[in-house]
């Protein structure tokens, strides 16, 4: 891990997972909304959802950038 000048500056890689995040809840809500989503297809996108979770988290953890 290189340098700790991420403690001043906003972490661009904790910004780059928040947005994955945060943009696979919004697509998930938009498709669900779109029309009826299949329980395996609604699995699919949880499955996915705590994935980028757990990254953003682990990245949290590791890097100790969480705001
Ligand atoms: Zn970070």
């Amino acid at each position: 891990m290189p340098g700790f000048q991420s403690t001043v500056l906003t972490c661009i890689e904790h910004e780059r997972l928040a947005f994955e995040l945060l943009e696979l809840r919004t697509r998930g809500r938009y498709l669900t909304r779109l029309r009826r989503v299949s329980r395996q297809e609604q699995a699919e996108l949880d499955r996915r959802e705590q994935a980028a979770l757990s990254r953003l988290v682990d990245h949290e953890l590791e890097h100790g950038c969480s705001r």
